[in-house]
């Protein structure tokens, strides 16, 4: 199915984020690149040293989670939209998922929006808790939601209403 349509099945998902222990140890960047492409601002961007694409740029970059902060820079340099970051340490029943976002308008803090998944199905709602629009056109806005732990493997973008 991820070669005609480009949506990644659970298990490609799966391998791509970091263990459970990881995440709820704090933020976390999950990098959703499947296919080797020459590509690397995650690699540039990242000033922790936790982003490896290596001497050939088409390899698929790989993360190095414990360096990563979490801090979302290559988030929202990244042109393909493959990155977010994960944290599951605030709270048992939620996490907080960052994630770029270029539509407009953009979701208004504190608000409810509709969260989606992969395929851009109605997944839950979930709580926009900050939005970071750098006002830099080579960088991306990043928002930050509160989604429902059990729908961590699934959430993937939000669909604000106007
Ligand atoms: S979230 Fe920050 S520390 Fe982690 S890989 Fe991205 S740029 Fe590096
Ligand atoms: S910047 Fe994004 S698309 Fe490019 S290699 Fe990194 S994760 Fe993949």
């Amino acid at each position: 199915m991820f070669e005609q349509t480009g949506i990644p099945s659970i298990e490609m998902v799966m391998e791509k984020f970091p263990s459970l222990d990881r995440i709820n140890k704090g933020p976390v960047a999950v990098v959703e690149c499947y296919k080797k492409i020459p590509c690397n601002p995650c690699q540039t961007a990242c000033k922790f040293d936790a982003i490896n694409v290596g001497e050939d740029i088409n390899n698929i970059p790989e993360v190095n989670t414990d360096n990563c902060t979490g801090c979302a820079i290559c988030l929202s340099k990244c042109p393909g939209l493959a990155i977010m970051v994960v944290d599951g340490s605030k709270s048992n029943d939620k996490v907080l998922v960052k994630i770029p976002y270029e539509f407009l308008p953009l979701p208004e803090e504190g608000k409810m929006v509709k969260g989606l998944d992969r395929e851009g199905n109605y997944l839950t709602d979930v709580k926009v808790l900050k939005v970071l629009n750098p006002k830099s056109f080579d960088r991306t806005p990043v928002i930050t939601v509160e989604v429902d732990r059990k729908y961590m493997y699934d959430f993937r973008n939000i669909k604000v209403e106007v």
